[in-house]
C-alpha cells in the first residue's frame, strides 16, 4: 500500500476504502503481486539443478491462495490431513504435497498415504509403526538439529526442548527401525522456526542435516524447512534471502557432487511468501480517553487477529482514512471481552471515530488463526489481482455460528406447564 496523490492505494491503483465500502469491515485483503514477487525472489536466490518451494499453507489457506501457488509451480507443505485435502482440491499433484505433521495418529498418516502425498515423520514411535504398516511407502524423516532460531521459544521449533523432529542423536535408532522394517527413506528434513536472522545459524543446521543425509543412499530430496523472517517494522532484520540462497546453493551443490546425484533442494516457506501481501482493515468504533491512556477501540479483536496478543507481534498500523494530519499516539484495542491490545502508543494521523485503520503484514497466521470467540463472525477475504478485486471468502453470518450446533430440545417449555 502506497500514498498516491494524498490517498492510499493497493497495487493496480485499487482504493482500500472502496473495498471496505464494497465488502464491509473488518476485511482481509491480499495482493497477489506481492506473493508473486516473494516467490520469485526466493526461487531466483537458489542456484541449484532441482528446486522445489513448498508453500506452508497453514500461514494462509484460502483455496485461491493455494491455486496461485500451484500456478507459479510451487508445491505444498501441509500439517493436517485436512490441509492435504485442501491441496488436492486446489489441483496439486499429490506428489507435490508433503505432509509434515506433529503428534498426529497413525490413522491420520494412513489417510495421507491414501491421498498419495509425500510423508514426513517426526518421531521414532510412529516411524516404527509406519514401517510395519507401509513398508513400501517411501518416507522423509524430520530431524531436530538442536539449534535455536531467534530468542522466542514459542516460534523456535528446532531447539533441544522442542516437541518437533527426531533428535539427531537418535539416528542409530532411526537406522535400526529402517533396517528392521525395510522402509525406504527418500528425504530428510529440518524446520527450525520463524526467526532465522543469521545465515550462519541456518547453515550450521544445514550442515547437521547434510551429515545425516549422507547416511541414506536412496534420497531424492533434502528439505531445509523454513524460518525466513520478513520485516514487520522499520529497522527489523529480515532474512537476507539472496545471501542465504547463494550460500546454501553452493553448499548443496557440493553435497550433490559428493553424494553422486542431483538431489532436490526443498524449502517450505509460509510467512516469507504471504506476510507482506496481507492487509487487515478495521474501523475505529470509539476513541476513549482514560486517566492514563488514549484508546482507539476497533471493530475487531483477538478473534480476527491474534498475533499481537499471542506472540507479542508488532504490526504496523496506518490511518487509511486520513493520509495527512497531525500525528497522535493511540493504544489500539479490540472489542473482545479480554485484554486484546493490538499495539501500545502507536503514532498515527489523528484518528476519528469511523476512520479505517490498516494493520500491515496481515497475510501470514492472521486469518488462518481467526476464531468465532465472543460469537463474532470471521471477516471476508478479498484478493487483489492485476488491478481487480475478487471476493475469495464471504463474511460469516448467524447461520455459520449455528451450523453444527444441535438444539437438543431438552429445555423446551412443555405444554403441561402452560
Ligand atoms: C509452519 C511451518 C512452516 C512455515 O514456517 P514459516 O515461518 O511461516 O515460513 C514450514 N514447515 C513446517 C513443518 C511448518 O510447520
Amino acid at each position: 500500500m502506497v500514498l498516491d496523490n494524498d490517498r492510499y492505494v493497493l497495487s493496480g491503483g485499487i482504493d482500500p476504502l472502496e473495498l471496505v465500502e464494497q465488502f464491509g469491515c473488518p476485511l482481509y485483503v491480499y495482493d497477489s503481486a506481492i506473493i508473486k514477487r516473494q516467490y520469485k525472489r526466493m526461487s531466483d536466490a537458489m542456484n541449484v539443478k532441482r528446486l522445489r518451494l513448498n508453500y506452508a499453507c497453514k500461514a494462509l489457506s484460502n483455496i485461491n491462495i493455494l491455486k496461485l501457488f500451484r500456478s507459479m509451480g510451487a508445491g505444498l507443505d501441509t500439517v493436517s490431513v485436512q490441509e492435504v485435502s485442501l491441496g488436492i482440491r486446489a489441483g496439486f499433484d499429490p506428489q507435490d504435497i508433503i505432509f509434515t505433521p506433529n503428534c498426529v495418529s497413525l490413522e491420520e498418516i494412513a489417510e495421507a498415504v491414501e491421498y498419495g502425498v509425500k510423508i514426513n515423520i517426526d518421531n521414532t514411535s510412529i516411524l516404527e509403526q509406519f514401517g510395519q504398516a507401509f513398508p513400501d511407502v517411501p518416507v522423509c524423516i524430520r530431524i531436530n538439529p538442536h539449534i535455536m532460531a531467534g530468542a522466542n521459544v514459542k516460534t523456535s521449533v528446532g531447539h533441544i526442548d522442542s516437541k518437533f523432529g527426531i533428535s539427531f542423536h537418535q539416528m542409530p535408532l532411526v537406522h535400526r527401525i529402517v533396517e528392521a522394517t525395510g522402509l525406504k527413506v527418500e528425504g530428510v528434513h529440518m524446520h527450525t522456526g520463524s526467526d532465522i536472522l543469521d545465515p550462519e545459524v541456518f547453515l550450521s543446521g544445514a550442515e547437521i542435516l547434510l551429515n545425516i543425509a549422507r547416511e541414506f543412499p536412496d534420497l531424492d530430496y533434502v528439505d531445509f524447512g523454513s524460518g525466513f523472517k520478513v520485516a514487520y517494522k522499520i529497522g527489523d532484520v529480515e532474512t537476507n534471502i539472496e545471501e542465504l540462497g547463494a550460500r546454501i546453493s553452493e553448499r548443496f551443490n557440493r553435497f550433490c557432487t559428493e553424494y553422486g546425484r542431483d538431489l532436490m533442494l526443498m524449502f517450505e516457506p509460509g510467512k516469507f511468501m504471504v506476510s507482506e501481501a496481507g492487509y487487515f482493515f478495521a474501523q475505529v468504533n470509539v476513541i476513549k480517553q482514560t486517566t492514563s491512556t488514549v484508546f482507539a477501540g476497533i471493530d475487531s479483536g483477538l478473534n480476527h487477529f491474534i498475533r499481537p496478543m499471542f506472540y507479542n507481534a508488532y504490526h504496523k498500523m496506518t490511518n487509511v482514512s486520513r493520509p495527512k494530519g497531525k500525528a497522535r499516539f493511540y493504544t489500539v484495542v479490540g472489542y473482545i471481552c479480554e485484554t486484546d491490545t493490538f499495539g501500545i502508543n502507536r503514532q498515527m494521523t489523528e484518528l476519528q471515530e469511523g476512520d479505517i485503520i490498516c494493520m500491515h503484514n496481515a497475510g501470514a497466521y492472521c486469518f488462518s488463526m481467526a476464531s468465532n470467540y465472543n460469537s463474532r463472525y470471521r471477516p471476508a477475504e478479498v484478493m487483489v489481482h492485476e488491478g481487480k478485486a475478487y471476493l475469495i471468502r464471504e463474511r460469516e453470518n448467524m447461520e455459520d455460528l449455528m451450523r453444527r450446533q444441535v438444539d437438543a430440545g431438552i429445555f423446551e417449555p412443555t405444554s403441561t406447564e402452560a
